[in-house]
């Protein structure tokens, strides 16, 4: 951020007129049109422009108040940030929203049409990124002064198209088609990121030597709050050459060879790594987790200097939090900085860390765990892994000082992983490194206790907390349910949006005969909406009075879909059989992405949609039963599904699902869950009522006892007929007759292959659960009072509320007045 004091001269009007006037002047003078030529796009970037130089004036105010006030900062790294679309949120956040429709109506132009046209920022993968979005957004809301940090890819998440059933991925060209019109390039703000090289210590000192460089340019996006001037900064970092081409070999003819190295380095930030669960063992991505890393410790070194004589209170002025341990090359990165850099002594450099660190750990599933191998990490950051087991040892002596030399204890918690491959165990590093680490639900953060980090939360017990994740209700229910927001409104005021806690004033509606209609009416209203789509894109017609069965989310054995397709048969199985019974119409809708190098997803995916093409073609099923797969799930796609939905399925394999954001979303527009006891579950239970859930399953107790045993799945299968005419037809080929060993795979893993996430063992269950699902909706009235009190019950799962806690807790930061 520039320190140059910004010249107040008035803020930009907003009302009808003005606003007209600064798009006609954007359409004119930005693209040189004029209103008869103009795009669809044109009129969207002339209106982008608009709302953006408006947003520009509180920044300015913002970013002076929090220089002048000497805020603590919260530098806030994730590789990830799932933003979506940002003009809507924009006229939200500046209460424009009726005036800009206006000034477009007047211009004759439909606000919803260019609304549409926006594309997803999708630079996440998911819930971790969407995650650090919502807590940008109550960041700002709150007044905090912090920044984001990450990556500005040019090719975001992958765009899914369903070809004959299977998953294709294409790029995502976000960048190319039409720019980013919410970024501001800072060429001045560029800086060095190093790799390679060696470590000279002749001089007594370290030297990282004979390094190769790429250029880490900021680009700056503002970040409205809602209902408070402030406004802050998502900073992401480009990767540029550092020479542009190589001009000998071009002049020689080789115009390959001369822009490969410019190529090279400008890869470096070309592609979001397409998985958030898996291992990536490539050094490309290592080079992106130090480039952004390294770009971001630089300039907060440098935002610390504008104003700071010393390093003496660096941690009383800024907070660094890890969203996972994408980031935590920056722990040795800081310390590099302090020691190498600014020459501060080691011991207080590490101390300084300690303080300014905070961690959240996302996952406890061990594949997910980041490791470097250590021969790699000598190779690109050698002096980052000579920091590593510095700290290493300190660590270890502290630990052998207290414990004795306990030498299975020193194994354990090494921050090296000695057997086989030497590797660097990042988890590990970014708790030593933090004052605080939180998991993101009650549940998950007691089993990170138990499990991963026993050891640690021995010797370090009062670094270990809980912040249970949250989501904004600005987009999650004032955006993506206007119609729902405005009965809210009416009833209980609009405080809500700011004060989440509010929506619990809803619970006395439950029993308003007039308030239950509406509110019928408008989840018929999203249900409609929803078909259509559904029937211009796929050409499937959805019964808007079926109950429409949810579940949206990344394609992951763990997350168990495969359960949610064996209910599906097993119903379809069943209405053929009684065709004579009265069911209750069901719209089965699936959405989500499986990792491009993740086989059993895509085959999940594929399973999906082949029962689809059968179930939906039967005569003898009509509407009784459909099931649609809508592509490439996405933010907006979950803006438009999420107000449709009456049936939320959160049906993970209990202990698996860290906390889970897409239930709190569904719960907060009027969908009932069906769900284990896993993740943020078990809080949605507590605050909705266990009346008003369908809970089934075993607990992560239970699950774990049944791995400690001798889990036979095939015991299931053998003892349950509808269980076992399902998993036969899908691996006879009844869903899949031009190829009828197509799902073997699917079936070998649930029967001969141990079931790792205990589908069969959750299965009569979760039908038997699904047929309480079915009772309860032919009861409407008791459906929609159960449905409201999940609305009004889930004021607890606020983004606000989880970044008061970490403001709290974790950074200590107080808001900057305005
Ligand atoms: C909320 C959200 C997620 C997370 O969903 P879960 O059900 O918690 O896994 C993923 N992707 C998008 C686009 C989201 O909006």
């Amino acid at each position: 951020m520039s320190l140059d004091k910004p010249k107040h001269e008035g803020f930009l009007a907003s009302d009808v007129e003005a606003l007209k006037r600064s798009i006609s002047n954007n359409l004119r003078y930005r693209s040189g049109k004029i209103p008869l030529t103009a795009t669809r796009g044109d009129w969207l970037l002339a209106a982008e422009l608009a709302v953006r130089n408006r947003l520009v004036e509180r920044w300015l105010k913002s970013n002076t108040a929090y220089y002048e006030q000497g805020s603590k900062v919260v530098y806030y790294l994730s590789m990830e940030f799932l933003i979506g679309r940002t003009f809507q949120n924009a006229l939200e956040s500046l209460d424009i929203t009726e005036d800009m429709r206006e000034a477009l109506r007047d211009l004759a132009v439909d606000m919803e049409e260019i609304i549409n046209y926006e594309p997803d920022a999708a630079l996440g993968n998911g819930g971790l990124g969407r995650l650090a979005a919502c807590f940008l957004d109550s960041m700002a809301t709150l007044n905090i002064a912090n920044i984001g940090y990450g990556i500005r890819y040019e090719y975001g998440m992958f765009k899914q198209e369903i070809v004959d059933g299977y998953q294709v991925e294409t790029p995502d060209y976000w960048l190319l088609t039409r720019g980013n019109p919410w970024e501001f390039p800072r060429p001045e703000l560029q800086y060095h990121v190093r790799y390679g090289g060696h470590i000279d210590q002749s001089g007594g000192r370290a030297r990282w030597v004979d390094t190769h460089s790429v250029l880490a340019m900021a680009y700056d996006t503002i970040i409205p709050g809602y209902g408070t001037d402030c406004a802050t900064t998502l900073r992401l970092w480009s990767a540029k050459a550092t020479a542009e081409i190589n001009l000998s070999a071009f002049n020689k003819g080789n115009y390959a060879g001369a822009v490969e190295s410019k190529n090279m380095s400008e890869n470096v930030t070309r592609v979001l790594y397409p998985d958030d669960s898996t291992p990536l063992g490539r050094e490309l991505r290592l080079m992106q987790e130090y480039f952004f890393v390294s770009a971001s410790l630089q300039d907060l070194i440098r935002r610390h200097q504008l104003n700071n004589a010393s390093f003496d209170d660096l941690a009383d002025k800024i907070s660094i939090h890890l969203n996972d341990t994408h980031p935590v090359l920056a722990v040795p990165e800081l310390i590099r900085i302090l020691v190498d850099v600014q020459g501060v002594p080691w011991a207080q450099a590490w101390a300084l860390a300690q303080r300014i660190f905070s961690y959240t750990n996302h996952t406890l599933m061990s594949e997910a765990l980041e490791t470097w191998p250590v021969d790699l990490l000598g190779r690109v950051l050698p002096r980052h892994l000579m920091i590593i087991f510095d700290i290493n040892n300190e660590f270890l002596t502290m630990v052998a000082q207290k414990y004795g030399n306990d030498n299975d204890l020193m194994r354990r918690i090494s921050l090296i992983d000695e057997a086989g491959e030497r590797r660097v165990r990042m988890a590990y590093l970014a708790v030593v490194a933090s004052h605080k680490i939180n998991g993101v639900s009650a549940l998950h953060s007691e089993l990170m206790k138990e499990s991963i980090f026993a050891d640690f939360a021995r010797i370090y017990p009062e670094r270990f907390t809980n912040v249970t994740n949250g989501i904004t209700p600005r987009r999650w229910l004032s955006q993506a349910n206007p119609l729902l927001s405005e009965l809210i409104d009416d009833r209980i005021g609009r405080d809500w949006r700011l004060n989440f806690e509010e929506i619990a004033k809803l619970k006395p509606y439950a029993n308003n005969p007039a308030f239950l209609g509406s509110f019928r009416a408008i989840k018929r209203h999203n249900k409609l909406r929803l078909g259509r789509w559904v029937r211009n894109n796929l050409s499937v017609s959805l019964n808007p009075d079926s109950l429409f069965d949810v579940q949206i989310k990344r394609i992951h054995e763990y997350k168990r879909q495969l359960l949610n397709v064996l209910h599906v048969i097993t119903r379809y199985n069943q209405i053929k059989a009684n065709p004579e019974v009265n069911w209750v119409p069901r719209s089965v809708i699936f959405a989500g992405k499986a990792a491009s190098a993740y086989q059993m997803a895509k085959d999940i995916i594929k399973l999906i949609n082949d029962v689809a093409v059968k179930v939906n073609n039967d005569r003898d099923i009509g509407d009784k039963l459909k099931v649609v797969f809508i592509p490439n799930y996405g933010v907006s796609l979950a803006e438009m599904i999420i107000p449709a939905a009456d049936l939320s399925q959160q049906i993970s394999m209990a202990g698996t699902e860290a906390s889970g954001t897409g239930n709190m979303k569904l719960a907060a527009n009027g969908a009932l869950t069906i769900g284990t006891l896993d993740g943020a579950n078990i809080e949605i239970m507590e605050r909705v009522g266990s009346d008003n859930i369908f809970i089934f399953g075993n607990t992560a107790e239970q699950v774990a006892e049944i791995k400690n045993g001798n889990y036979q799945p095939r015991e299931y299968y053998e003892r349950i007929p509808e269980l076992k005419q399902a998993l036969d037809q899908i691996r006879d080929g009844f869903f899949s007759p031009d190829e009828p060993g197509r799902f073997r795979a699917i079936y070998d893993s649930l029967i001969n292959y141990g079931d790792r996430y205990l589908v069969l063992a959750d299965y009569e269950s979760y039908v038997a659960t699904q047929r309480q699902v079915d009772t309860l909706y032919r009861q409407v009235v008791r459906w929609d009072v159960k449905a409201i009190a999940n609305v009004a019950g889930v004021g607890y799962f606020s983004a606000d509320r989880a970044i008061s806690e970490y403001a709290r807790d974790i950074w200590e930061v107080e808001p900057i007045k305005l």
